[in-house]
């Protein structure tokens, strides 16, 4: 096994995350060996932890003994940041949004195979466990074929940090966890998207969105909501997934949730009718004990290796990427359908 020896650049949160945990799960095949970040608070901290320390971006590119690039810096210096970095033959991972739109994403993309270099973004959330137990019900239809999927991240602490209240960083719920969101459902639903809609949140008065609401529509009848919310403190489930059979609910990343089927027995009997409120209701009484049954959620398997396997399955032998290219780019064309939706409807 030859190791790929990889550097840091933008050693804040999520940089800092890869350095010590997310590349060295994957069995010593890459190594981080130094990191360079524009903050000498951030340097002092790599250098702490017996990280190199680069003191410009140009030694990295000379220094031949790296191969490969993490970019982990805010989103709008991923574009110039790639660029130099594969103009120095480097590979490069780039945190997600992989660029601020498709413009920028093709002309890293040209730059990445005119140097004949991988460049493979971080759409990690792939690997979630509650999302592998939605591609469970997705493709093996416990509770029927899947007609709605409802998709949320609520939390009730506004939006963190410094740069992601900027435009111009690409600041906003959009580019933060909307990207994550629209890569599951898009990788998850084999079918042409055909409509998309939007409405964003600016309760906190920052002038990137607080959160959003958005519904996409498939060619094939599957209807997914995908919400992000920053201002929720109470938070609705993580995953809401009708089937024609039944349905499930994901409450959180801790993976409680139930699945109720329907049991189609001929004998089951009509619900009588409950009280609701201050009238009666049949249609929203519990169904009848025998007309329904509790399943286990399906196990979160993933089918795929980890993320780093991956790219060192793609640098060194030629692997097929599990995050492809053309994936990444339909999710930021669908991010830029719903910013120019906004744009047209703020016009009316
Ligand atoms: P952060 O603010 O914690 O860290 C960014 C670091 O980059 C800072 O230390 C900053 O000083 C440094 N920096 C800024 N410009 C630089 C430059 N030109 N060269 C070198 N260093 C520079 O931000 P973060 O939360 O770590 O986010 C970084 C990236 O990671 C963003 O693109 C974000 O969207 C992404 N991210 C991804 C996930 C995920 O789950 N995939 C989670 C969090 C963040």
């Amino acid at each position: 096994m030859k190791v790929i020896n990889l550097v840091t650049i933008g050693y804040g949160g999520m940089g800092s995350y890869h350095t010590h945990t997310l590349i060295p799960e994957v069995d010593s095949a890459i190594r981080v060996t130094g990191a360079y970040d524009i903050d000498p608070a951030r340097q002092k901290v790599a250098a702490e932890k017996n990280l190199f320390v680069y003191e410009s971006l140009a030694e990295i590119w000379q220094d031949s003994q790296v191969e490969a690039v993490l970019i982990a810096t805010p989103n709008d210096s991923h574009k110039d940041l790639a660029l130099a970095a594969l103009a120095a033959g480097k590979h490069v991972v780039c945190e997600k949004p992989a660029m601020m739109n498709t413009a920028e994403l093709d002309e890293v993309l040209a730059a990445a195979t005119r140097a004949g270099k991988t460049f493979m973004v971080h759409q990690n959330r792939r690997w979630d466990p509650d999302y592998l137990i939605v591609r469970d019900l997705y493709q093996n239809q416990p509770i029927g074929q899947i007609v709605q999927l409802e998709s949320r991240v609520h939390g009730a602490n506004g939006i963190p940090g410094d740069w992601r209240h900027l435009a111009k960083h690409g600041g906003g719920m959009l580019l933060d966890w909307g990207v994550h969101l629209i890569d599951q459902i898009l990788w998850l639903v084999d079918a042409p998207l055909v409509d998309v809609k939007v409405d964003f949140s600016y309760l906190l008065g920052d002038e990137v969105d607080d959160g959003f609401v958005s519904y996409l529509t498939f060619e094939n009848g599957v209807r997914a909501l995908i919400e992000v919310g920053t201002t929720n403190f109470v938070k609705l489930p993580r995953w809401y997934v009708k089937g024609l059979q039944g349905t499930a609910k994901i409450d959180d990343w801790d993976l409680t949730g139930e699945v109720v089927r329907a049991t189609n027995h001929s004998t089951v009997v009509a619900p009588s009718p409950i009280q609701a409120g201050v009238g009666l209701t049949k249609t929203m009484a519990p169904p009848a004990e025998a007309a329904t049954e509790s399943l286990d959620l399906p196990k979160a398997l993933a089918e795929y290796p980890s993320f780093y396997q991956n790219f060192y399955e793609v640098v060194r032998e030629a692997g097929e990427p599990i995050v492809k290219n053309e994936q990444v780019r339909q999710a930021l064309q669908v991010m830029e359908q719903m910013l120019d939706s906004a744009k047209q409807s703020l016009q009316v």
